[in-house]
């Protein structure tokens, strides 16, 4: 077994990025708002404001009200849009009730969206064409890249269908070729989910379940990439039992240290896109 882990796949990225930022010859400048107090999403913004200072990013961080109302953020968010200065912009989860982030996510301006979420962005990503993609996604298909693995044919099992993760992953691994099954609540309640992990050589699990993926049910040789964050008292875990599941995978992610490092890392790189974008490069 061994372990693949982001940070030094995300330090060799962020010598490229700083490359290419430095031959831009401009500071870009990437505006990130969180709505209200939440620890969460501020252990997010911490650890974006670093990667972002030290890639020679600007990281503009605006805290609004709690009680922010949908129409006040869709106006803040078109100044920014009309800003030439901003390149990207960010909006933190989660997000008060009153917000509903599909809605607001649209009014972000594609060529700004580096989180990828616009519609104008993830339509493109069924026809290969997409330049700006969610950076979970990217994270893992960058993971995989690592193990040196070619996808064609794979049975690649990814187990969680959100808009940020699975369904965008799914549609980039069909790009290469993969057979790709995609599993969900659904696969579980029909009791069907312990059958289609047991077949996956490419195991993706993205729910946020602690132990929902049963260290015996890996396939021996599998590739296991677990997206979860769990808290379990003052530990993080993912979804997958880590120690059995490490017996069985040629690979596999630590949690924390596998894919977290590499997701911050893609929002940057995003960034470096969504600028050149602008720039009509
Ligand atoms: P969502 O809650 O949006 O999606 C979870 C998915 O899991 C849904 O598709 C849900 O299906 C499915 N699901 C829920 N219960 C089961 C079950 N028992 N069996 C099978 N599928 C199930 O979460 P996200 O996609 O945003 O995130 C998933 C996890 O990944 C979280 O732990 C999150 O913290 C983590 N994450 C980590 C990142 C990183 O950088 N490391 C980045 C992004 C996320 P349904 O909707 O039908 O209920």
């Amino acid at each position: 077994m061994r372990l693949l882990e982001g940070r030094s796949i995300a330090d060799r990225i962020k010598v490229q990025i700083s490359q290419d930022i430095q031959k831009l010859g401009l500071k870009p400048i990437l505006v990130s708002i969180q709505i209200g107090e939440n620890a969460a999403a501020e252990v997010y913004v911490k650890s974006q404001n670093k990667t972002a200072d030290s890639l020679g990013i600007e990281y503009k961080f605006y805290k609004l009200d709690q009680a922010t109302s949908e129409d006040e953020l869709i106006q803040f968010i078109q100044r920014l849009n009309s800003d030439e200065q901003v390149n990207g912009i960010i909006i933190q989860m989660p997000l008060p009730s009153q917000i509903d982030y599909k809605k607001i996510s649209q009014f972000i301006l594609p060529e700004k969206d580096i989180e990828g979420m616009h519609p104008a962005n993830i339509g493109k990503i069924p026809f290969g064409k997409a330049r700006l993609i969610p950076c979970t996604p990217l994270a893992v298909m960058e993971l995989l890249n690592e193990t040196g693995i070619d996808l064609y044919g794979k049975e690649v099992v990814i187990v969680g269908h959100s808009e940020i993760v699975g369904k965008p992953l799914a549609l980039l691994l069909l790009d290469k070729f993969a057979t790709v099954t995609v599993c969900h609540i659904g696969t579980s309640q029909a009791g069907k989910l312990e059958g289609h992990v047991r077949y996956a050589e490419i195991l993706i699990v993205a729910v946020g379940k602690a132990g929902l993926i049963k260290g015996e049910w890996i396939r021996q040789g599998a590739i296991v990439i677990d997206v979860g964050i769990n808290r379990l008292g003052d530990k993080i875990v993912g979804d997958v039992e880590f120690e059995e599941a490490a017996k069985r995978a040629s690979w596999i992610t630590p949690v924390p240290g596998g894919v977290g490092p590499l997701t911050v890392v893609m929002l940057m790189r995003n960034l470096l896109e969504a600028t050149k974008l602008q720039l009509h490069l």
